[in-house]
């Protein structure tokens, strides 16, 4: 083992210049818990130089305090054992510090007791900042709690909303397709009959909304429920567009399939609410007109179902947020075509939770093509 060095003065006067520099405060008091050493840091944590200890007691110098560390002093003294680690406050000058303190027998090799070592290591700063972050946890929390409760309100508001709007608007709608089928066989006039149209068709977006307000706030709780059966998507989307082209307007609807058909496992409902939506939004979105061809194809282990319109079109910058909730693209906005922008969020959830992907291209001006892939069992991939 290398030998150390023997200097007995030299180590004396390094050990008072180790002490007299360390970041934590030492003292050593007597019996009469009169100051004996005091270093800078110490020194400076009372707020008194460190020669101004020297000689006087801790009654003299902090009345205040003295009475906290005197049970704590007196126990090291009688029992010769280290008392460790104390959280100690106080405030000086009308700040508040805190601190760790440990007190320790100090003596001269075997014999008696000199007096009590003092440690203090200055723990402000980290109380302040445990206290600042136990604030903002806090605060944080409550900001939390009073979300969920508003959240909790807003779906039970919306859930009776829509129950109440969506009866009126069902005997609207029934009694607007009433109307139009009698006016039919009774021969109403043509302008008569286009009013009726507009009734159902208006009546059925409105309940459309509503629907889609619902699922929007069950998507979000991660309730919205899908019930999976085996189904032949292109007879589904073919239904789907044959009612969408019924429903007439501006542009033609057609479709197009590759392939007879494609039985794949889904949410027929929530599929169909799918097409629906992007042969609405094809709709929609073509306010001039033009032509909206939906078409189904086979892609190795996907179904692939592709909704092509002529209409305005989106914006690249758009392209990529067009399936947040609540997003809408600036050039509908601009040519005031309505809407919640809750309709692509919820197709892209249901296309998701199918384990499919959905994607778009446009140009603005010249149309949009929708392309949604989901996955086919093992049985129709060739
Ligand atoms: P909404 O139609 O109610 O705004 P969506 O979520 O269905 O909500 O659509 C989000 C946005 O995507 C729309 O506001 C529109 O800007 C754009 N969009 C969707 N479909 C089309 C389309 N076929 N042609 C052009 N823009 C579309």
């Amino acid at each position: 083992m290398h030998e150390l060095p023997q200097f007995p003065e030299v180590d004396r006067g390094l050990l008072e210049l180790l002490i007299q520099a360390a970041p934590v405060g030492f003292a050593l008091v007597d019996h009469e818990f009169r100051y004996l050493r005091v270093n800078q840091r110490l020194a400076a944590m009372n707020m008194l130089p460190a020669a101004d200890h020297l000689g006087r007691t801790a009654y003299e110098l902090f009345p205040g305090l003295v009475e906290r560390w005197e049970p704590l002093w007196r126990q090291v003294l009688a029992t010769g054992e280290p008392v460790l680690d104390q959280e100690l406050m106080a405030t000086l000058d009308g700040q508040l510090y805190s601190a760790r303190v440990s007190y320790y027998p100090v003596r001269a090799g075997d014999g008696p007791i000199l007096g009590v070592g003092i440690m203090v290591e200055e723990t402000t700063e980290q109380r302040r900042l445990y206290e600042l972050a136990q604030q903002s946890l806090a605060a944080e929390q409550a900001a939390r709690t009073q979300a969920e409760v508003a959240l909790r309100m807003r779906d039970a508001f919306l859930s009776v909303a829509a129950h109440e709007l969506k009866n009126p608007l069902a005997s609207l709608l029934g009694q607007a397709q009433l109307a139009r089928r009698r006016g039919v066989a009774e021969g109403i006039s043509e302008a008569m009959g286009r009013a009726l149209e507009v009734i159902s068709d208006q009546a059925l977006r409105l309940s459309r909304m509503i629907d889609d307000l619902l699922d929007l706030s069950q998507l979000e709780r991660g309730k919205l429920n899908l019930v999976y059966t085996s189904l032949d998507v292109v007879a589904l989307a073919r239904r789907v567009t044959a009612e969408a082209a019924a429903a007439g307007g501006k542009a033609r609807v057609s479709f197009h399939s590759e392939v007879a058909g494609l039985t794949l496992t889904g949410d027929a409902a929530r599929l169909e609410q799918v097409i629906g939506n992007l042969v609405g939004n094809a709709r929609k979105y073509s306010p001039a007109g033009g032509s909206i061809c939906v078409g189904l194809g086979r892609e190795g282990q996907w179904a692939r179902l592709t909704v092509r319109d002529e209409g305005i079109g989106i914006p690249p910058e758009a392209l990529s947020r067009l399936f947040e909730p609540f997003y809408r693209g600036p050039n509908a906005e601009a040519l005031h075509i309505g809407g919640f922008g809750i309709g692509l969020s919820i197709v892209h959830e249901i296309v998701t939770r199918h384990g499919g992907t959905i994607g778009v291209t446009s140009e603005v001006g010249y149309g949009s093509t929708f392309t949604v892939r989901l996955p086919l069992p093992e049985a129709e991939v060739q």
